[in-house]
């Protein structure tokens, strides 16, 4: 049996980074930046007003006095207004400072009286105004190559006039499930049938590696039903075969593999939940074996697939391996076993505590969880001990 860390190395050699692509902003969410992007606009791009009211030089504006009211500048154009000491402009938010003024005061603290205002308030020179490039300056860099890409990076880079970005490749990926036992949900369940829980789970794991193009087949236990689904499964970039990956006699990837021209690279990895691990290669297609059983489906994915498709799509090099936290275990644990035991717990507050049943069929306690603990083989900790969990969010 191969180590976690020799199986994950092999896996990160065999991968590359696909070709960069344009999208639009609206479909860049979770994708990764392919290069760095520098502002061209500065933020605020000009002098403008922080609220409805008027703008005035602050020197000449004294409590209880008035201004005259010499002309209105809207947003959206700017009317190239002066205002000398003594005058105001009736000003709205987000509209440029006429030249001259350095100071808006607000609707609410002046009483306007035909062409006069009468102010109610003291005035300090900037009051109200946002300066040109006071958030950002152009030149700026505002996302770096391998930097994934949220909500609020999108509307920085709208700001830019940006309505496309380079990210990194759009990976095509295959799910092939295997189980006669396996009914799609939505269907009528036969005693000794289960629902087939996996493609769903890991579609949404694809899903949060930014890969979206996901296609699914369920297969039998079916030597050819399962060969013709891994021949259209090679024809992706990433194909993720789950269950019949161990040593039973209906354990049919193996065999399929083979008649299909795939080489296996590895076959067992010492890890719990997930022995049966499988990678091969065909072609350019990246081939990873799961486990059946939900629990190592899910840990085996987020070992050994995650890192490999984040490589493929762009992440940055320090961005493969799940976040790492502290947290204060609240029960004492041991690894009795011998190999490296991913224990599935609740991370909150600072705390970490083992949720459900520990066994790779649990699939209840893997939905309360939100955070792993690896214990190596013997190790043991203490209630109380400061651990550092894998963060799941
Ligand atoms: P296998 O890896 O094929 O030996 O399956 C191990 C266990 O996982 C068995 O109890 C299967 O019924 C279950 N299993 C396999 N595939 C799925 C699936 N797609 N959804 C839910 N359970 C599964
Ligand atoms: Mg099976």
């Amino acid at each position: 049996m191969i180590t976690e860390e020799a199986a994950l190395a092999h896996v990160l050699e065999s991968v590359r980074a696909l070709p960069p692509r344009r999208v639009s902003l609206f479909q860049a969410l979770g994708q990764f930046a392919a290069g760095d992007v520098v502002a061209r606009h500065a933020l605020p791009g000009f002098d403008n007003s922080a609220m409805d009211g008027y703008a005035v030089v602050a020197s000449s504006c004294r409590k209880g006095q008035s201004q005259r009211v010499v002309g209105e500048q809207p947003a959206g154009i700017d009317r190239q207004l002066h205002v000398a000491p003594g005058e105001a402009a009736r000003i709205f938010t987000g509209a440029p400072i006429p030249v001259g003024a350095d100071a808006v005061i607000m609707q609410e603290d002046v009483r306007r009286e035909g062409a006069e205002i009468f102010i109610n308030s003291e005035v300090e020179s900037g009051e109200f105004v946002r300066r040109r490039g006071s958030d950002l300056s152009e030149g700026q860099k505002i996302l770096g190559a391998g930097q994934r890409i949220g909500a609020q990076t999108l509307a920085l880079l709208a700001s830019q006039g940006l309505a496309e970005i380079e990210v990194g490749g759009g990976v095509r990926a295959a799910i092939v499930t295997t189980g006669d036992e396996l009914v799609p949900p939505g269907e009528p369940l036969r005693a000794g049938q289960i629902y087939e829980s996996n493609s769903v789970l890991l579609h949404a794991l694809f899903h949060k590696c930014g890969v979206t193009d996901v296609s699914i087949t369920l297969c039998p236990d079916d030597a050819s039903a399962i060969e013709s689904a891994l021949r259209t499964g090679l024809q992706h970039d990433v194909l993720v075969i789950v269950g019949g990956v161990s040593v039973g006699a209906r354990d049919l990837v193996k065999p399929a593999l083979t008649a299909v021209g795939a080489q296996t690279d590895l076959w067992r990895v010492s890890v719990k939940p997930g022995n049966p691990f499988l990678f091969g290669r065909a072609g350019s297609t990246a081939i990873f074996g799961l486990p059946g059983n939900p629990v190592s489906a899910f840990v085996t994915f987020l070992l050994f697939v995650r890192p490999a498709i984040l490589r493929m799509v762009g992440a940055g090099s320090g961005d493969l391996s799940l976040p790492k936290e502290e947290a204060q275990l609240t029960d004492g644990i041991e690894n009795k076993g011998d190999r490296p035991h991913y224990v599935r717990g609740w991370l909150g507050q600072g705390k970490f505590t083992p949720v459900g049943r520990q066994e790779s069929h649990a699939l209840y306690g893997l939905s309360r969880s939100n955070a792993l603990l690896r214990l190596a083989p013997g190790e043991t900790f203490s209630g109380g001990a400061t651990v550092s969990v894998l963060n799941l969010a």
